[in-house]
Formats: C-alpha cells, sequence, structure tokens
C-alpha cells in the first residue's frame, strides 16, 4: 500500500480516496499476463523511492512509483489517489469473481487486444461483461513491435505503425464495440488517444503498447490515473476505519493455519481478531480472524518463513485471512467485517449477496454449475442473453442431486446440466447416463454455450 494510506492507527473516521483496483481482461494469448508482468518489471526497476510492496491476488504501484515510471506524463500532485492495485490474476473468470454487490469490484480494467489478432471471442465476451457491469476500460492495443516498421530505438512508434495497428484495432473496435456498448460511450475514440493521453477525454482510449519492449506502459499509466481520478473518485472514498468489507479470491490451505481465504478488501479495514461474516457454499460462515497474512519478500521467506502476520489492513488491498470454519467459503463470495453492527444484519446482508447469485427459477430448463460466484453469474447472465431457460444455477461441483434435477425436465434439451470449471462426481456421471442426461463441461463460457447450442441444433436436425 501506498505510504501515505492509514492502517491500523488512525482513530478519525474519514473518507479517504483508496487504491483503484485494476482487472486485465482479453483473449487467451493476446498478452494479458506478460503485460502485468511488464508492469510489475517496470514498477520494481524504477521505484527507488516508493517500493511496491507485496501483497495476496495483486500487486500494488504506489503514485510516485508510477510518477517515475510515466516521468512528466503523470506529475503526483495533480492526483489524489494513492496509486494503483492491479489483480494479478488476468482473465474475465477472475475478473467476474471480484464483485461487490450490483457491481464488478474492479474499478477500471484493460482490455488486452494483441494488434494482429484482433477481436477474439474472449474479447468480446470480456466487452460485454465490462459493459455489464459499467466498468470503464481502456484498450491497450498490445504487441505493436510486432508491427511491420515498429522501430524499437525510437520512443514514438512510426506512422506506418500507428496506420498498421490503427487499420487493425479500430476497425474492429468500431465493429464490435459500438454494438456492445451503445450509449455508453458518446465519445469517439481511435488511436489518436496515444498522442493525446494527456487530456483523458475519453471513455475508451486505445494505448498502443508492447508488453515485450515496454513501449507504451507509461502512457498505460498515465490515462487509467487519469480515467480513475476522473470517474472513480465517488466510489473511491472509503471510511478505512470503517468495518472492513471484501471478495474471497480463492479459498487455499496455508501450512500451519489450516484453511485459508486470499481475499481483496475493498472498503474498510480489518484487524486481527475481527468478528467476520464470509459467504459460504452452505450459507454464511461467522467466524473470528485468527492471523492476516502477508506475502515476505523473496530474500527474507529463507530465514522468516513465507508470510508475516499483520494488525490489520486497510482497502485497498490483497491479504490472506486464516480463521476457523473456512473450508466452506466460496472464491467470489462476499466478506464482512461485523464491527458495531448486529452480527444477524451482517448475516443478512451475506446472504442476500449470495441470493442474488445462485438462481432457482422452478421453471423448465437446463441446470447449471460453476466454481465461483463470478463465474455463476457470467455464465448464467450469456445464457439469458442467448434465451436459453435455466431450472437452478448454483457453485459447486456437478453432483447426483444436479442430475435428479435435471432428469424432471420435460424437454429433452433441457435435460442437460452445464459445468464452468467444475469437477463432475463419479456417481454423477453414471447416473447421468442411466437417466440420459446430457453433462456439458468447459472453462471458456463461449466455448460451453456454443457447444450446447450445436448439440441442441443437432437434436433438431434429427428430428425433421
Ligand atoms: P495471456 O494468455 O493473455 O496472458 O498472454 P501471455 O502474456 O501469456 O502472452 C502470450 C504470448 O505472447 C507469449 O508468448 C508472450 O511472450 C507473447 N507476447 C505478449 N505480449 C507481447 C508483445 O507485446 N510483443 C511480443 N512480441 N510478444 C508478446
Amino acid at each position: 500500500m501506498a505510504d501515505s494510506q492509514p492502517t491500523d492507527t488512525d482513530d478519525e473516521s474519514e473518507a479517504t480516496l483508496r487504491t483503484p483496483i485494476v482487472a486485465v481482461l482479453g483473449h487467451v494469448d493476446h498478452g494479458k499476463t506478460s503485460l502485468l508482468d511488464e508492469i510489475r518489471g517496470s514498477a520494481v526497476t524504477e521505484g527507488e523511492s516508493g517500493a511496491i510492496t507485496q501483497h495476496i491476488g495483486a500487486t500494488a504501484v504506489p503514485l510516485d512509483v508510477i510518477s517515475e515510471i510515466a516521468g512528466e506524463l503523470v506529475d503526483p500532485t495533480d492526483f489524489d489517489l494513492p496509486g494503483l492495485l492491479f489483480i494479478d490474476t488476468p482473465g474475465h473468470h477472475s475478473f467476474s469473481t471480484l464483485r461487490s454487490r450490483g457491481g464488478a469490484l474492479a474499478d477500471i480494467a484493460i482490455l488486452v487486444v494483441d494488434v494482429n489478432d484482433g477481436f477474439q471471442p474472449q474479447t468480446l465476451e470480456a466487452v460485454d461483461i465490462l459493459a455489464r457491469t459499467q466498468t470503464p476500460f481502456i484498450v491497450a492495443a498490445n504487441k505493436i513491435d510486432t508491427v511491420p516498421g515498429w522501430n524499437p530505438n525510437d520512443h514514438a512508434p512510426t506512422q506506418q505503425t500507428i496506420d498498421a495497428q490503427t487499420d487493425r484495432v479500430e476497425r474492429d473496435l468500431n465493429e464490435n464495440l459500438y454494438e456492445l456498448i451503445g450509449d455508453l460511450s458518446d465519445n469517439d475514440f481511435s488511436a489518436d488517444m496515444y498522442w493525446r493521453v494527456q487530456d483523458f477525454q475519453n471513455n475508451i482510449g486505445v494505448v498502443p503498447v508492447s508488453a515485450e519492449t515496454g513501449e507504451g506502459i507509461p502512457d498505460l499509466l498515465t490515462v487509467m490515473m487519469g480515467l480513475s481520478q476522473r470517474y472513480m473518485k465517488e466510489e473511491m472514498a472509503v471510511d478505512v476505519n470503517g468495518p472492513a468489507a471484501g471478495t474471497v479470491l480463492e479459498v487455499t490451505d496455508t501450512q500451519g493455519f489450516g484453511t485459508t481465504v486470499d481475499a481483496i478488501i475493498y472498503d474498510g479495514t480489518i484487524r486481527a481478531d475481527d468478528e467476520i461474516v464470509v459467504g459460504g457454499v452452505e450459507g454464511p460462515i461467522v467466524t473470528e480472524v485468527r492471523a492476516l497474512l502477508r506475502p515476505r519478500p523473496l530474500e527474507e521467506i529463507r530465514t522468516e518463513g513465507q508470510f508475516e502476520q499483520v494488525d490489520a489492513v486497510a482497502a485497498a488491498d490483497g491479504i490472506k485471512i486464516a480463521a476457523p470454519d473456512l473450508d466452506d467459503a466460496m472464491a467470489g463470495a462476499p466478506i464482512r467485517v461485523v464491527g458495531d453492527r448486529d452480527v444477524d444484519d451482517v448475516i443478512e446482508e451475506v446472504q442476500a449477496e449470495l441470493a442474488d447469485i445462485a438462481v432457482q427459477t422452478g421453471e423448465e430448463g437446463v441446470v447449471v454449475k460453476a466454481d465461483t460466484l463470478g463465474s455463476l453469474e457470467a455464465l448464467a447472465s450469456t445464457l439469458e442473453a442467448e434465451e436459453i431457460p435455466i431450472v437452478r444455477a448454483e457453485v459447486g461441483d456437478i453432483a447426483p442431486r444436479d442430475v435428479r434435477v435435471a432428469e424432471t425436465a420435460n424437454e429433452v434439451k433441457h435435460r442437460t446440466i452445464l459445468g464452468f470449471g467444475v469437477e463432475t462426481l463419479d456417481d454423477a456421471s453414471d447416473l447421468a447416463e442411466q437417466e440420459g442426461v446430457r453433462i456439458f463441461d468447459h472453462d471458456v463460457i463461449y466455448r460451453l454455450v456454443e457447444e450446447y447450442e450445436e448439440y441442441v441444433e443437432e437434436r433438431e436436425r434429427a428430428q425433421q
């Protein structure tokens, strides 16, 4: 976290601008991981005055480091924000896991598009999720070093490069983005953004970058700071001393601590002995924080162990939480510190957030299972868009009782279970075979839906 941010000793209650949470999305192989690595790498190289700190699930790049990377583009005195917090796991799967009630947890996103490959199915899927969650984003037109005419010794790309990437990305943007986003953006966007990074006029800017050479990274960070400062102030004004709210990123086993959760805290402060409520597979779990763990710097791990315990953590931050009874905790589920409130009220709040997503329609339709609340939500919404009805949607592996639900469908095409990122339990496969229930599973949403639609079409053709 930036040094300017209070942690546990500040007793005054006041709204502070927390660090904007940034997610990286895009099609597979378009360079999401490389881009994050490059940003982290630049931050480590440049970060002499304010080193980047170790976090769970995210990398915080403080404002002073951003301004060192961006040079004259970012004057730290122009910004009230402490920096940027990048979620380490790229992809829209993790993005949709990161949800807070009524929207996405990430404040801002980078949509990575390979300039040679243009918009691909997962790019469109990502745009769809970003539009639905109303998340401001910018497009990183990546791999410009591979465009003919690229001149790595010259900071500015040659005109040929600009033309090449403009043709490709801008055409795709025009064809796809306008249609998908509609009136979300009333600004004309174009690759000209590169030359106008200082006026932050556009909702959707295109920044040519190379995750390989680092070209364009300063501009990307500059535009992101500008966007955050301009659009996100309201959401990011949090009472850092209030009770924490967060989201489970992952349920993990941590040596010496048993089952723990990796979480992103987006509001308030969590302390080492707080009572918390965590969303679980069977409903809210009430427990007490045993330890808050932060990774140690590499050079200390050998002598000191992998994690250090901290007393308190303020938003926005990624932290590992050790507490009893977390075995049932669920990725994508909310975490709340109870604080002065009545614990039943907090349980109700968590329950309501969980119920928002687990769907039980009672109508004729397919059964849907997913590994996290976020992916369940993303899948359910894709199915809705495709007008595929759902009878029940839940988090968890495909179990015999799901087959029992599916087999009651009248129409054969609904005697189906769609699983995203989940396992099928052995007795469930056996039972499905016995009862004539089809199970589709995949870890890419559009593929899963495509496979199911192909199956339905085939069946219909066969019946004609
Ligand atoms: P992800 O699947 O979106 O996370 O993509 P990766 O970051 O794993 O990148 C996929 C491949 O593209 C890897 O082989 C990277 O080295 C390569 N790559 C990523 N960014 C760039 C870039 O800017 N220039 C070049 N030349 N290669 C890149």
